[in-house]
């Protein structure tokens, strides 16, 4: 099974990225290309790509598996990036973080109103991050087909902000 195999390799690191934090490090899985298959493989099989126009994905490691997932189900790729990332002309979203707040941006280019939209992620943790990208895809006039996470923290509840925007959540591993 997907999630025996991932959970066998995502590494816990302990005070990461500040003291009192066990980060989930997904680095090990891009060292095995027959596992980084197996994640396109379940994705793809849990997922309905006719009802998917384009994948947006969230800086950083959103854009790993984000582009990959685009290029198996043949759909564009779109970077969702931290303030003053994006060269172009570009509309922001902010959102609380635990202090203090951060903003997001796409391009404004970024796809036409009405485009069917799967957020990717690599991990879902409180659900700040997607609600925003979320926020943002609706600001452009796009909907939201969609969640894709390799990890989802259930313990954090953070899938039960996500059901206003879709239905939708596909995570590898709970
Ligand atoms: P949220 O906004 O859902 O609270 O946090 C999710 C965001 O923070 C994602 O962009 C994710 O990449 C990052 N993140 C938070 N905790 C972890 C972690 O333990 N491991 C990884 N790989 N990413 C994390």
């Amino acid at each position: 099974m997907i999630d025996q195999r991932l959970k066998s390799v995502i590494r816990d690191v302990p005070d990461f990225p500040e003291p009192g934090i066990i980060f989930k490090d997904i680095t090990p899985i891009l060292k095995d290309p027959g596992l980084c298959e197996a994640i396109l493989d379940a994705f793809e099989a849990r997922l309905q790509a006719d009802a998917i126009d384009v994948i947006a994905g969230i800086e950083s490691r959103g854009f790993l598996f984000g582009l990959m997932l685009a290029q198996r189900l043949g759909k564009p790729f779109v970077p969702v990036r931290k303030q003053g990332k994006l060269p172009y002309h570009t509309v922001a979203q902010s959102y609380a973080l635990e202090y203090g707040k951060a903003t997001i941006e796409i391009h404004e280019d970024a796809f036409i109103a009405g485009t069917r939209i799967l957020v990717h992620d690599d991990l879902l943790a409180t659900g700040g991050t997607v609600t925003a990208t979320s926020q943002l895809i609706q600001k452009l006039g796009g909907n939201i087909a969609g969640f894709a996470f390799i990890i989802s923290l259930d313990f954090l509840k953070g899938s039960e902000r996500l059901t206003d925007y879709s239905p939708n959540i596909v995570s590898l591993v709970g």
